[in-house]
């Protein structure tokens, strides 16, 4: 086999036959003036147009093109880590299909990494034909996590940006489940530095991002970077707690001051109901960190191929 390209781009894909040819001859544009190697992954996440007959197609009349065919939708995250296991670039760019994330900033990326950088994010300064929905939903994801998280995640980042062959094998030896992959590349450490973009409307179709997969991912981003639900809880417990504590001496001083309060059905209602909601919320987080725990213990792979390029990493040393 020939030596290892220069540049790895992956693009996830799910639904995007609108976009795809279009994607092909800007990334070919963009990557053709850099005047080096390069290879383009597309990984269909189990696609239902005909995105996959158009990555095929594309292969065969495109050598540097090497699909990744998923045995259904595993989903963007578990797309692009396939897309890092079968990359053999020196460096790897990741980026959406639907053109939001312009191809061209690409350059800005690379010129950065030619500088010594190891993770070269792109940071959205504004974002164009997306509902008031959708950018009010955003701009608190990211600042909820950033409060919450252990990391410092850089607001308003996507997927859109370029990793070192070194980031990449550190990111691929982790195969966590519940995966928040822009949280993964900036806690891996390295040199890190942000290129600044403006986010373009999508080329054609839909966004895949509901209100409920951003509560989702939310969750994923949470429990896997911090334990702040826990600690939820726990302060809960002493909270409902130091409020029993206070009510017990006042009950009883109440009654020997001859006062007929807290004698009805409705404040044992009350407090049972009270204490109630405190324990089953502790135990719907304790919950959703045990379901995690469980995915990981059972080990399955993360994604499954119907059809892929040798996983040969060949003579990357
Ligand atoms: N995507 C994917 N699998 C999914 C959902 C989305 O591979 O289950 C891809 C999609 O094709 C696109 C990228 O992930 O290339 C980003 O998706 P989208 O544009 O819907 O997200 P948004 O830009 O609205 O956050
Ligand atoms: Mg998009």
């Amino acid at each position: 086999m020939s030596a290892s390209p220069v540049f790895s781009v992956i693009v996830p894909i799910y639904n995007e036959s609108g976009s795809i040819p279009e994607l092909h001859r800007r990334i070919c544009e963009v990557m053709d003036a850099v005047d080096e190697t390069w290879e383009f992954i597309l990984v269909d996440d189990g696609s239902r147009d005909n995105s996959r007959d158009l990555i095929q197609e594309l292969a065969a009349e495109d050598e540097r093109v090497r699909p990744v065919i998923f045995a259904r939708n595993f989903g963007q995250q578990n797309a692009v880590v396939a897309g890092l296991d079968y990359s053999r670039g020196k460096a790897v760019i990741v980026i959406d299909a639907d053109l939001q994330d312009p191809p061209e900033l690409i350059h800005e990326l690379i010129a950065k990494w030619r500088e010594g950088y190891e993770v070269v994010y792109a940071q959205r300064t504004e974002r164009a034909g997306e509902s008031f929905m959708k950018l009010i939903t955003a701009k608190l994801f990211y600042r909820v996590i950033d409060r919450i998280t252990d990391i410092d995640l850089p607001l308003d980042t996507g997927f859109f940006r370029l990793l070192d062959r070194t980031v990449v094998d550190v990111m691929v030896d982790m195969r966590e489940h519940h995966r928040f992959f822009r949280g993964l590349s900036i806690w891996v450490g390295f040199r890190q530095i942000a290129v600044p973009y403006k986010r373009a409307a999508r080329f054609a179709g839909e966004t895949h991002y509901t209100l409920r997969n951003m509560v989702r991912l939310a969750a994923t981003a949470i429990t896997g970077f911090s334990f702040f639900p826990l600690q939820v809880a726990t302060f809960l417990g002493f909270f409902s707690a130091g409020i029993s504590l206070l009510a017990i001496p006042t009950v009883i001083i109440l009654r020997l001051a001859g006062v007929q309060a807290f004698l009805g059905q409705a404040t044992t209602l009350i407090a049972v109901l009270f204490f109630g909601g405190v324990q089953l919320i502790s135990l719907g987080i304790l919950g959703e960190y045990i379901g995690r725990l469980y995915d990981e213990a059972r080990g399955r792979p993360l994604y499954i191929v119907r059809e892929a390029p040798d996983m040969n990493h060949g003579d990357t040393d």
